[in-house]
């Protein structure tokens, strides 16, 4: 007998997408400067956090990039991409410190946080990212598992893995300096984005976690928006994300299309407080619910275990490619290397949704696991397994 539940939420990656929209808000922050943001250069504004922590960002993209000035070296978190402007992100880094850039660490694998590794790599740094991050387009050099510490002679810097906005999410504790960043778990001129990894559960424990650490005086550092905020703003956060997701949750449960959620009334107050007050397209708007939808609200099957094991595997494309199928907590992933990490759901004991995906992609197993075809959202692939 087969009965309906709705899913444990828990999602994907897909860089190609990655935190578009808040990419597209280019330079909104620097016309809403806090006394502390100074503008430093054409390209740049910066915040002091204290001698040795500063926050710059570039004026055409809206990453908040981490300087850590240690004892003998310099830590970055976040060099954002684009070409032309890596070079100006080290001349501004230089202006800081003339010490060597010694690390980079990710707090995930989107190459709008991760898009200069290769630049710093080339001049001596090490890039330190979550082992998830093998799943995806960014370059490392050293992963972690669940945590990681970095000793910077006058200060201890301290990695913590969570799958939230994506499977790689690293938030980055500095102890001494009492500053937490957060990664694209948590934007201040954005919708939640948690539709790449682990749904809104994910989400929240991110938050929790963040808040449980430092005190109540612990700087927030935002991946998007503004260059720093706060624990009372990352509270206010959390309690919007809870009703956005619940709002959301009670429309789908009223059979409401994410067409007719775009128009509610109460989606839209969020949809302002998400935006730091910008009115955002309907069509936007529906596009961040679908996602939504998609890694949280799908209603799966129950699959009996021993066939879900079945298609663990790894599976062979005629073009070279390889994608592995493996069993993990209770859910199956489905991920390639240097490209992708999804978790798929049951719609029924063959046909896969992939997690968080807008247009839909599912995958279908064939013969008890011999082959897939993989609807990738433009056409239908078909793979097969490895003997
Ligand atoms: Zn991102």
């Amino acid at each position: 007998m087969k009965y309906f539940k709705i899913l444990p939420l828990f999602a994907f990656i897909v860089l190609s997408t990655s935190c578009s929209e808040a990419k597209t808000k280019k330079g909104a922050q620097t016309n809403n400067q806090t006394d502390s943001e100074i503008r430093v250069s054409s390209d740049f504004v910066q915040q002091k956090i204290s001698d040795n922590l500063y926050i710059l960002k570039h004026k055409n993209y809206n990453t908040n990039t981490g300087v850590f000035i240690g004892a003998e070296s310099v830590l970055l978190i976040d060099p954002m991409s684009g070409n032309n402007n890596q070079q100006a992100l080290l001349n501004a880094i230089k202006q800081l410190s003339g010490k060597p850039i010694k690390y980079v660490v990710n707090t995930h694998s989107h190459m709008d946080h991760s898009g200069a590794n290769g630049f710093f790599k080339q001049l001596g740094a090490t890039i330190i990212s979550h082992e998830n991050t093998k799943y995806s387009k960014a370059m490392y050099d050293v992963t972690f598992k669940d945590s990681y510490t970095l000793d910077m002679g006058n200060e201890t810097v301290e990695l913590y893995h969570s799958i939230a906005h994506t499977f790689d999410d690293v938030m980055v504790h500095f102890e001494n300096n009492n500053t937490l960043f957060m990664g694209d778990t948590f934007m201040t001129n954005s919708f939640p984005h948690f539709y790449y990894g682990g749904g809104s559960k994910g989400h929240l424990e991110f938050i929790d976690k963040a808040l449980a650490l430092g005190d109540t005086n612990t700087i927030i550092i935002p991946a998007h928006g503004t260059l720093s905020s706060n624990k009372k703003a990352l509270t206010e956060y959390k309690e919007h994300s809870i009703k956005w997701i619940n709002r959301i949750k009670q429309l789908h449960s009223e059979g409401k299309s994410s067409e007719d959620m775009a128009d509610d009334a109460q989606i839209n107050q969020l949809s302002l407080f998400f935006n730091n007050g910008k009115s955002i397209s309907k069509q936007s708007i529906q596009r961040t619910l679908d996602k939504t939808i998609s890694v949280d609200l799908v209603a799966s099957v129950i699959v009996p275990e021993n066939i879900l094991k079945s298609y663990e595997g790894t599976y062979h494309y005629d073009n070279g490619q390889v994608d592995e199928i493996i069993y993990q907590n209770g859910q199956l992933l489905f991920r390639s290397k240097g490209r992708y990490i999804y978790e798929i759901v049951s719609l029924s004991e063959t046909k896969f949704h992939v997690n968080g995906q807008f247009p839909n992609k599912y995958l279908i197993f064939k013969n008890n696991g011999d082959a897939f075809e993989f609807f990738n959202g433009k056409e239908t692939i078909v793979a097969k397994k490895q003997s």
